[in-house]
């Protein structure tokens, strides 16, 4: 959910009317007073740009989208996308081969990378009928070739449009970008975290202030507990569990949140000899093919990540961690814990983990992230376990 700190207006842009082009109009077509489908158009001097273009995870179809309705796509000089999460990017392969948006599209190497990994699958879990289809993988194809990369720090001007990113942490490639349109300068945020995690650099800070900031204000200005305390909290949970006998099921989207559980399970297992013969296993093949981009990227992540790969030890291939693929190559013989995808529980092997684990109560379920992220099936869908022993948010 983003919030604007200017004048905001569902006027559409006419270019004969110039006083209107002096003022900076800012519509959000999604996430404005709703948390999903990230998308800020913002129009000054006859300038338009149009930040990310997520869809809304509880809607399938054309309810998922932004309300392109509001805005004319052809107008559009620029489209810049802060990270690969679904809701900030997922609708791209629609805007740019079903409208009339003819503009030149950014986002950060680690960003298109993962974008085309983590959207062909989307395409492919997603069980949506041929006509709630929002496109296809040729579209995502097709979308690979009209993106653009831009470098963090890297200026670019388009049509008289200057536009730079920072690091905003969150997720590998998210970027915050500076507009700079005559003079007057918007900084948008997207999703950012300004505390470093075990891969990740916190967001940096622009040496100076923005005349506008649109910044992701989904927590408000909810304090989150220090990471040490979110981290025992989790670790916690699954010691217990399993010295009690039970399984873990830890759903997971595939990327972001996944690969810091993952590094910090290891390190937990690697720190605790007594549970290293119980064993975790993370089902995800996406995730897997996606951990060749974070290898790759591996130079823009945190002095911690840097320096482990400098000693010739490559931080992502775990220790106490094993690849499954499917529920059959699955011994359930004990204790264990599993990070599967999707993180929805709408299909696939963390479902069928959650139906086969849910009637026991010495098992346990932890979900990562925020609930408000997670369908409405989802949260009636949890709501109904009672007997499942305990579960735990973490954001
Ligand atoms: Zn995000």
């Amino acid at each position: 959910m983003a919030s604007a700190g200017a004048q905001q207006s569902l006027k559409r842009r006419d270019s004969s009317v110039t006083r209107e082009d002096d003022q900076l109009i800012i519509t959000p077509l999604g996430a404005g007073n709703e948390v999903g489908r990230s998308c800020v158009y913002m129009s000054y001097k006859g300038k338009t740009v149009l930040f990310d273009c997520g869809i809304h995870p509880a809607y399938s179809g054309m309810a998922a989208l932004p309300y392109f309705d509001e805005i004319d796509p052809s107008t559009i000089d620029v489209l810049l996308i802060t990270h690969f999460h679904l809701d900030h990017a997922a609708s791209l392969p629609y805007f740019l081969e079903k409208t009339t948006f003819r503009g030149r599209v950014f986002m950060t190497y680690p960003t298109k990378a993962i974008y085309k990994l983590l959207l062909t699958d989307y395409v492919k879990v997603s069980k949506v009928s041929v006509e709630d289809m929002l496109y296809n993988e040729q579209d995502i194809n097709r979308s690979m070739d009209k993106i653009e990369v831009i470098d963090f720090h890297q200026t670019v001007e388009v049509n008289g449009i200057r536009f730079w990113c920072y690091t905003a942490g969150h997720v590998l490639g998210a970027a915050m970008f500076m507009v700079d349109i005559a003079g007057v300068r918007v900084l948008y945020t997207g999703d950012y975290s300004r505390e470093e995690d075990r891969h990740l650099r916190a967001a940096e800070t622009p040496q100076f202030s923005p005349d506008v900031c649109i910044i992701e204000s989904t927590y408000g200005v909810q304090q989150h507990q220090p990471r040490n305390v979110r981290e025992k909290r989790f670790t916690d949970v699954i010691h217990s569990t399993i010295s009690e006998g039970g399984r873990v099921l830890i759903p997971v989207f595939a990327l972001g949140r996944a690969q810091e559980l993952l590094l910090i399970l290891d390190e937990y297992w690697s720190n605790h000899p007594e549970l290293q013969n119980i064993p975790i296993y993370y089902a995800s093949p996406l995730a897997k093919r996606c951990l060749t981009v974070y290898e790759t990227y591996i130079h823009s992540m945190n002095d911690r990540i840097r320096s482990q790969h400098a000693a010739k030890s490559n931080p992502f291939i775990f220790k106490y961690i094993s690849p499954i693929k499917s529920i059959e190559n699955f011994k359930d013989v004990g204790p264990s814990v599993v990070m599967a995808s999707p993180g929805g529980l709408q299909s696939g092997l963390s479902r069928q983990l959650f139906d086969m684990w849910c009637s026991d109560r010495k098992n346990a379920c932890v979900i990562p992230g925020s609930i408000t992220y997670h369908s409405l099936p989802m949260q009636t869908l949890l709501r109904q376990v009672h007997s499942w022993k305990s579960s735990c948010l973490i954001t």
